[in-house]
């Protein structure tokens, strides 16, 4: 697997070169440069590791015009407002089902979201 960095020498993207460092045939450490224009870091520390963007999950653009639609009762049974809702950046599960489910989703084992008092 490759390392994407942002490399502070040549300012560009880049991947990160790990070579180990040998003195004589015993290993002493790892040479970490860039691949791009061969600056080396001196340590794990210092090397600009780019930032994981999070996927979005969605954005207002496509965020449904239609939610109103769902009759009231129907709504409070939505996943969402459901305690076993579990949502990261990925994807969207159930928690008492263990299974994939969409916010829209309803179910029968719905049990109320209670938010925590802030
Ligand atoms: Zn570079």
């Amino acid at each position: 697997m490759s390392i994407e960095i942002e490399c502070m020498a040549c300012g560009r993207e880049s991947l990160l070169k790990r070579e180990p460092r040998y003195e004589g045939f015993k290993k002493v450490g790892e040479t970490l440069t860039c691949a791009s224009c061969g600056h080396e870091y001196a340590s794990e520390e210092e090397v600009p590791f780019k930032q994981k963007a999070a996927p979005k999950v969605f954005d207002a653009s496509d965020a449904p015009r239609t939610i109103k639609v769902f009759r009231e009762n129907e709504a409070e049974t939505l996943c969402r407002h459901c305690k076993h809702f579990v949502v990261n950046p990925f994807l969207q599960r159930c928690g008492k089902h263990g299974r994939i489910v969409e916010a829209t989703d309803s179910c029968r084992d719905f049990e109320k979201k209670v938010l925590p008092k802030i």
